[in-house]
């Protein structure tokens, strides 16, 4: 029961709400008492012959008043206490939500997708029902319980009370265990169910892999197998349930025997009347539904509990990337400069990046250079304050990045990512993403100098045409320009391009760059690329092995030294004349 208690934050910020609902509940309980000991009455009257017509339409009238008194309050407790328990979800799904966006990458990392949205659905469906049917389940029980019970022994008979409880015990332990049973064997259900869900989501999204390696049969063989598992495991769950209803009517039917057996007794020695035993039989039909409900309370509570266990864990977890106290709220500008000693991934025990000093003059274009797994793109995640380690600083404008908003240090800085993403929206909405409000004008003007314009007005439906999942398919060229277009629309302080030409042709890629340097006067450029042509013209480039700078200087400098970089470079010449057939 402690889940209520943790939940008392809510009870007491709906407490109107939920103290009036459970007044009128426990108004209905005392009210349901009234038509048994009516029909008693009634029964005694005609057994004794003393019944009029007045006196029977008198108790009707009793009996029509009380039923629509309790339809009418019953749908108002529903009201205050379900429509309450709905917006203790909305809280926490709120609550979610805007914690998952603060949340670092390296939350991502370690997080599976489908149980972050499990969190965020099941999960707080079984916090809502704690708060909804819990607490009418524990307030109904004991209230129309212990009336009930209170009413049978009072105001009939304490013996027969007393021997029509025998089985009820038994039966709140059996519903009890019962729920716990169907508890399990649903959570199995739902985990095969789930898993069949990533493996349909993994199949259709990877649809293009699975066909070019032919492995159609064996991908169909697999979902076969996990929905088989699904059946299987679902149908543990309808024999449990089918058990369940037969044995608590075997129990009920028992009660219902012994007070009857019993009560015939008594009303032959005199003891009781026949009017009496009617409505104790009446009395106990009322009893029925506290006793199940009892035993769901455990259940449903159990549930609730450790749901919220999970999302109150999910909550706690400390965002590792955010704003110092003082934090400027102004934008970063001028030169940069990184004095990164070692940088690891956190988790990690091997440094990805180890010395890496060098700094750039504002304005100046920057081009980075090396293997694959060199530890390029994570020199640049260190700018944007994806990642961060305790090793070293990087300045920007004079002052350690940390010393701005984060919020402000990334609107200095548009970067473009080698795995882009396109929102299912229209070409113009995913260029202004990040100003909405701006003239079809500018983004037309960021789309030519990303060089996509003209492939734009080639689409069915121009700048409106819709793209990404749901959308028309763009080439992988097309979608890195798009991506371009919506970091220049920014006229960011810093354009960090990494590796995102690489689906483009040497020769766009060289129009891109050079309307760039026309466009882009005075402000910073970085550029990681595969290809070496792409940063010829940078005013510093770096080549980085294995996570240390090997090599530093203007193109022509590196190219008076025999290492890697004038190797590459004459290598990825010769490859350009070899595919241009020696022209
Ligand atoms: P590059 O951009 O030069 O290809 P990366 O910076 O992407 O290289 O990767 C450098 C190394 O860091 C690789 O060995 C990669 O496996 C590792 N790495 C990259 N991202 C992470 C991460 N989020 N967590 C742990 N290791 C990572």
């Amino acid at each position: 029961m402690k889940v209520f208690i943790e939940l008392g934050w809510f009870f007491k910020q709906e407490k109107k709400a939920y103290i009036s609902g459970v007044l009128i509940l426990l108004f209905v309980a005392l009210l349901q008492l009234i038509p048994p000991k009516v029909i008693g009455i009634i029964a005694d009257d005609i057994h004794e012959g003393t019944i009029t017509t007045g006196v029977l339409i008198k108790w009707v009238v009793v009996l029509i008043a009380v039923g629509l008194s309790m339809y009418v309050l019953r749908y108002y407790w529903r009201i205050m206490i379900f429509g309450s328990s709905v917006k203790l979800s909305k809280i926490l799904r709120d609550r979610l939500y805007s914690h998952f966006t603060t949340m670092s990458p390296s939350f991502y990392q370690k997080s599976r997708i489908g149980d972050l949205m499990a969190h965020a659905t099941n999960d707080l469906s079984a916090i809502q029902q704690t708060a909804g049917a819990g607490v009418l389940t524990l307030v109904d029980s004991l209230s129309t319980g212990g009336f009930v019970i209170i009413a049978m022994a009072f105001t009939i008979s304490w013996k027969l009370t007393l021997i029509c409880l025998i089985p009820m015990p038994i039966m709140a332990m059996l519903t009890s265990w019962f729920g716990t049973m169907l508890h399990k064997s649903f959570h199995k259900a739902q985990e095969a169910f789930s898993s069949l869900n990533d493996k349909t989501q993994e199949s259709i999204s990877g649809i293009k892999v699975i066909k070019t390696f032919g492995q159609e049969q064996e991908d169909i063989e697999d979902f076969r197998k996990l929905s088989v598992d699904v059946v299987q495991k679902n149908i543990v769950v309808a024999k449990i349930d089918s058990l369940y209803d037969p044995t608590i009517s075997i129990i009920v039917g028992i009660s219902f025997f012994l007070s009857i057996a019993f009560g015939a007794k008594y009303v032959l020695n005199g003891e009781l009347t026949i009017g009496e035993l009617i409505s104790f039989t009446t009395y106990l039909g009322l009893l029925v539904w506290p006793m199940l409900a009892f035993g769901w309370l455990f259940n449903i509570v159990e549930r609730g509990r450790a749901s919220y266990d999970r999302v109150a864990a999910l909550l706690r977890e400390k965002v590792e990337i955010k704003d110092d106290k003082d934090a400027l709220s102004i934008m970063p500008m001028g030169d940069i400069e990184y004095k990164i000693n070692e940088f690891t991934y956190p988790g990690e025990t091997k440094p990805i990046l180890k010395e890496i000093l060098f700094s750039l003059t504002k304005g100046e274009t920057l081009g980075i250079v090396g293997k694959t797994g060199s530890g390029k793109t994570t020199l640049l995640k260190l700018l944007i304050r994806e990642f961060e380690g305790d090793k070293g600083e990087i300045l920007f404008g004079g002052k350690p990045l940390q010393a701005y908003k984060l919020e402000k240090l990334r609107e200095a800085i548009g970067y473009v990512p080698q795995d882009h993403f396109l929102f299912s929206a229209t070409v113009a909405e995913n260029i202004a993403f990040t100003n909405p409000d701006i003239s079809i004008d500018e983004i037309e003007k960021a789309a030519k100098l990303a060089n996509i314009h003209d492939d734009i007005l080639g689409f069915f439906d121009g700048y409106q045409t819709v793209v990404g999942e749901r959308g028309v398919s763009l080439s992988g060229g097309q979608k890195q320009r798009i991506s371009i277009a919506r970091a220049l629309l920014m006229n960011p302080e810093v354009l960090v391009l990494d590796d995102s030409l690489s689906a483009v042709d040497a020769k766009t890629e060289e129009t891109i760059l050079s309307s760039l340097r026309q466009n882009r006067d005075g402000k910073t450029t970085i550029i990681t690329s595969h290809r070496l042509s792409a940063v010829q013209h940078a005013n510093l480039i770096l080549v980085i092995d294995d996570g240390k700078i090997v090599e530093r200087g203007r193109h022509e400098e590196l190219m008076e030294q025999d290492g890697w970089y004038k190797e590459m470079y004459l290598h990825q010449q010769l490859e350009e004349l070899v595919e241009h057939g020696g022209h």
